[in-house]
């Protein structure tokens, strides 16, 4: 992409409504834009971001054999009716009219349409087991939306529910989006640790919040350090098998939020050099629910003994669009944000030094013709800018690799690398720049990890 041709609206300033340094960079950046309170465009910059996590996810959830379909964000009143939360959901469900005065309402999360779709097709446990998920935009209308899109009324979450003929088998599915999650967190490289959490208006008896540290988090929470030090679980971990020894390490280790920490246990099981009691960000939550609503909604399956039973149930929640500000509350400097490369908006970011210069500009337009040839996402900033404004820009918007073309390197025959995140810098043989920089991003990517 060429910037001269792109839409990357930077702000120079620091936006006063920005409280935190996330909403700050993102808004300083050009990632987003607010439309009214707790409403965001996501520009072309951010929306990068959104896309590269939602495709971690989307591969993560394959491999954990969960299936991919998209439902409406609009959903009718009557399917909550049904599960009794239409009335218990309050003040954040928006509830909306069609012109036939139907009640519809703006989906804040999918239990109750999946378990309708559930039970208009599926009626025997030979078709269990089944994990169904999408990515969709949600609704709640919180009572105070704040920080940019880490506490939005509008946000995209990617939620999955499973299904099950007992609760043993639940359990199964429930272990095997736990290490989900782990794999998925980690490709975008950060720690987000699993903690006991308490199950709110979803119900049930068994949950994890997926937390990120950080000190502008807005959950209390409680954990032994050697939870940091767990091994997170390779790609090729057979999601078929029995993940329970993997769930059974890092649950063994304390971890909870404010909801659920229970002091006195908490200070006999950790010793006191290793409890971590720190703020957090919830960026994501599994529950197992049991029949709740399957009961409810009356969807049965035949068992292998010819009975109908109500069906296990899950869900499984990613807040996709609060990980792009978790991500930079993990990853940002005074300059601005340190992107991760598996979840960069541009992977290198091409810099001509002086446009005017006829030499530098045909060396650059070659190395930016090689660098997409190589399969590199590249943004080549070959816009009249100043030297040092494009430099400034380059570490605002955080790319991880800047590759600098100036008029003397350009008759020498040198660029320079500059890395990002730990602020070296390399000279290089022009011919060398496409071939190292394939060399040092292709494992950042962490595809294989
Ligand atoms: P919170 O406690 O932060 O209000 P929640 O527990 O109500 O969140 P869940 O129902 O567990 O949220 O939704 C799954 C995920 O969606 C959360 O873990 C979070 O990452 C994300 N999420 C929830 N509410 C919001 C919001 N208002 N803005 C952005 N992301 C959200
Ligand atoms: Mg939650």
């Amino acid at each position: 992409m060429r910037l001269s041709n792109y839409f990357l609206p930077t702000l120079k300033e620091d936006p006063k409504e920005a409280e935190i340094v996330s909403h700050r960079l993102m808004l300083r950046a050009g990632m987003i834009r607010q439309q009214a309170a707790g409403l965001y465009s996501w520009l072309p910059l951010g929306y990068r971001v959104l896309r590269k996590i939602q495709a971690i996810i989307e591969q993560e959830q394959a491999r954990a054999g969960a299936i991919q379909m998209l439902m409406p964000t609009l959903q009718p009143a009557e399917l909550w009716r049904e599960s009794g939360r239409y009335d218990d959901y309050g003040k954040e469900m928006l509830r909306i009219s069609d012109r036939h005065d139907r009640d519809l309402l703006f989906g804040p999360t999918n239990e109750e349409m999946i378990t309708d779709i559930f039970r208009s097709y599926v009626r025997s446990y030979r078709e269990l087991p089944l994990n169904l998920f999408h990515v969709q935009w949600k609704f709640r209308d919180e009572i105070r939306p704040r920080f940019g899109t880490m506490r939005s009324r509008e946000f995209l979450m990617k939620d999955g529910y499973s299904f099950d003929i007992d609760r043993e088998a639940a359990e199964k599915s429930y272990h095997r989006m736990f290490v989900a999650y782990l794999r998925t967190y980690h490709r975008m490289g950060l720690a987000a640790i699993p903690m006991r959490a308490e199950t709110g208006p979803i119900g049930g008896d068994l949950s994890h919040e997926f937390i990120v540290l950080a000190d502008t988090g807005e959950s209390g929470v409680f954990c032994d350090r050697n939870i940091l030090e767990k091994p997170i679980p390779p790609a090729d971990t057979d999601f078929e098998g029995d993940l329970s020894s993997i769930v059974s390490d890092w649950t063994s280790a304390y971890a909870a939020t404010e909801d659920m920490v229970d002091m006195a246990e908490f200070e006999a099981r950790v010793p006191a050099q290793r409890r971590i009691s720190a703020r957090g960000i919830e960026v994501g939550q599994i529950f197992y629910f049991g029949t709740k609503y399957s009961t409810a909604m009356n969807a049965l399956v035949t068992g292998p003994d010819g009975r109908d039973a109500a069906v296990h149930s899950g869900s499984y929640g990613i807040g996709l669009t609060r990980l792009v500000p978790a991500l930079i509350e993990a990853f940002h400097d005074e300059d601005g944000i340190v992107w991760p490369t598996s979840v960069a908006p541009f992977e290198v970011v091409l810099l001509n030094l002086k446009t005017a210069d006829e030499k530098c500009s045909s060396i650059c337009d070659k190395m930016y013709h090689d660098l997409k040839n190589a399969g590199i996402d590249v943004l080549y900033d070959d816009t009249g800018a100043g030297a040092g404004s494009k430099f400034a820009t380059a570490d605002l918007v955080g790319i991880p690799f800047q590759l600098i073309i100036g008029p003397r390197g350009a008759r020498s025959g040198e660029a320079e690398i500059k890395n990002r995140s730990t602020g070296q810098r390399q000279s290089v043989a022009l011919e060398q720049a496409v071939p190292l920089l394939q060399k040092t991003i292709e494992p950042e990517r962490r595809d294989r990890i």
